[in-house]
């Protein structure tokens, strides 16, 4: 799909770019097919529908940001969320009580961990860090990338279906001069490394996805249309919209109660979600796990003050064995369960139940 040059922030030069951290890749067991080890590696970062992210600007703390950068950012997530899609972006104060914390370090560059990996890191760390003024057509641009690598997107130039060849020595010597002067390990990793095509959305490349890198002439020997060079796009592209709504589509505000010992079955394509509410008739522990072949991943809310918030979870993704999460739940308050299926083999049929 052409875009147009509207949708683009002409390379003026080599523009500064988003450096990912290296995260750790995740090997499966060797013997999983085909399918189902593109259902959970595709699946893997992203958080399960309905999530209310809570973020909150990291380095407020120490001196504060000028207002217009906080806005940007605030303004990228509320682009993201007009789409139409049902996770939740809330901002808060205390780190503690975040899931994404945005740091605004010059000289660290922009960058930030993909989905569901922020989890891993400790309250006390950023997940996202920008390093350059936001307010430009690039900046603005930046801020709605770094969200896209928080709910759970990856470089769409290191997508192998886009068939780039590189001049590589090129690519290692423009990335390591001005402005980002990068070391080779950081020009792999964000750039020339191709992902598996376990990996990635769909089966082709979408060089106007807001996930893509602008680039200068003469870095792309394939395909020849971008040896000229590429521009870096300036908002979310229309597959990025169909591919935020395919994982996160609007959601019902009320879903189905499940009682306990009611065992429900769950036909869900891969990648599609259930939920339901639970209101416990007494308060002791529970249990709640799924049964068949398949792999899941379960999250359970607590209804706080009419806010979803994080209880526990549980992703069996992988193994032979069903998910169970066990947790004392109380009498007559609300939780909401919601689970996501990366997967099923055998007999496909699977079903959920709490007791
Ligand atoms: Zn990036």
């Amino acid at each position: 799909m052409a875009s147009t040059y509207d949708d683009r922030v002409p390379s003026n030069g080599t523009p500064l770019y988003c450096a990912q951290p290296p995260q750790p890749e995740r090997v499966l067991r060797p013997d999983l097919s085909p399918e189902r080890a593109r259902a959970i590696l595709v699946g893997q970062s992203k958080w399960v529908n309905g999530t209310v992210i809570r973020y909150c600007f990291f380095d407020e703390l120490g001196g504060g940001q000028s207002r217009d950068q906080l806005d940007e950012v605030r303004s990228a997530f509320q682009d993201w969320k007009n789409i139409g899609i049902g996770l939740e972006f809330r901002e808060v104060a205390d780190p503690s009580e975040s899931e994404v914390r945005i740091g605004f370090r010059q000289g660290d560059g922009s960058w930030s961990y993909v989905g569901v990996n922020v989890l891993e890191h400790s309250t006390r760390e950023r997940t996202m860090n920008f390093g350059w003024d936001l307010t430009s057509p690039h900046g603005r641009a930046t801020a709605r990338h770094e969200i896209g690598h928080a709910i759970g997107f990856a470089h769409e130039h290191q997508n192998p279906f886009a068939g780039i060849v590189w001049d590589e020595e090129k690519v290692y010597a423009d990335l390591g001069g001005p402005p980002n002067n990068w070391p080779r390990t950081t020009t792999f990793h964000n750039v020339l490394r191709k992902l598996s095509p376990n990996e990635v959305e769909g089966s082709d490349w979408d060089p106007d996805s807001i996930m893509e890198y602008g680039f200068s002439a003469g870095l792309i020997v394939q395909p020849e249309e971008f040896r000229g060079g590429i521009d870096s796009p300036r908002n979310l592209s229309a597959k990025d919209k169909h591919f935020v709504q395919k994982w996160y589509p609007p959601i019902a505000a009320k879903p189905a109660r499940l009682q306990p010992f009611q065992s429900m079955a769950l036909s869900l394509d891969p990648g599609k979600q259930a939920d339901f509410e639970i209101i416990p008739p007494e308060t002791r522990k529970y249990e709640l796990g799924t049964f068949g072949n398949s792999d899941a991943v379960m999250v359970l809310f607590e209804d706080v003050d009419g806010e979803l918030r994080y209880l526990a979870g549980e992703d069996d993704s992988g193994v032979d064995m069903n998910g169970r999460v066990t947790v004392k739940l109380f009498k007559g308050r609300r939780y909401v369960l919601r689970t996501r299926l990366y997967s099923t083999w055998g007999s496909g049929n699977v079903a959920l139940m709490y007791w």
